[in-house]
């Protein structure tokens, strides 16, 4: 059985992300989507709620687990017995971060690869950050993430 970890801060979910999981999905025989709980980053919404949203927005699938985790990607990978983990790269820009990012993983853990999908030319431009950019200026970002995330970011920037 082969089994995928996606991590991500997703905060929150986009289109984009949803492409990559949707894609995944029918590569893997189980699918992980994991938010790390130790992120450095200065998130938007809570673990919680950023949980909560990738939840509503997979309904559908109920197969796909997701989880948050105080421990390292690699580490919550090899947890669940998983053989990769799962990067969406969109443009040249992602692959600096993300080959630095693999290679240390690679050197944590060896039996992890690290699985790339490109991103859909539609979504290439897309990231959490600029659709909070948008909504914070309350401009529509329907184009971009689902009905309850748009509703989420609407709550958080009234
Ligand atoms: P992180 O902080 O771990 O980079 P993100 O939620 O920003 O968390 O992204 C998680 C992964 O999803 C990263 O590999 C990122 O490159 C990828 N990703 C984000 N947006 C898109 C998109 N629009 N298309 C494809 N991949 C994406």
């Amino acid at each position: 059985m082969k089994i995928g970890v996606y991590p991500g801060t997703f905060d929150p979910i986009t289109n984009g992300h949803i492409d990559i999981i949707k894609r995944a999905y029918q590569l893997f025989d189980k699918l992980y989507i994991v938010v790390p709980n130790n992120i450095g980053k200065n998130a938007l919404f809570t673990t919680e709620e950023r949980i909560k949203l990738i939840k509503a927005v997979l309904i559908d699938y109920p197969d796909i687990e997701i989880a948050s985790t105080d421990k390292l990607t690699v580490e919550f990978a090899k947890s669940v017995n998983a053989t990769a983990m799962i990067r969406g790269l969109r443009m040249v820009s992602d692959f600096d971060y993300e080959l630095q990012l693999a290679t240390i993983n690679k050197q944590l853990d060896s039996s992890i690869e690290t699985v790339f999908i490109m991103s859909s030319h539609e979504y290439s431009f897309l990231s959490s950050s600029s659709v909070k950019e948008i909504a914070k200026f309350k401009r529509d970002v329907s184009l971009f993430v689902p009905d309850v995330v748009n509703e989420a970011l609407k709550e958080k920037y009234k």
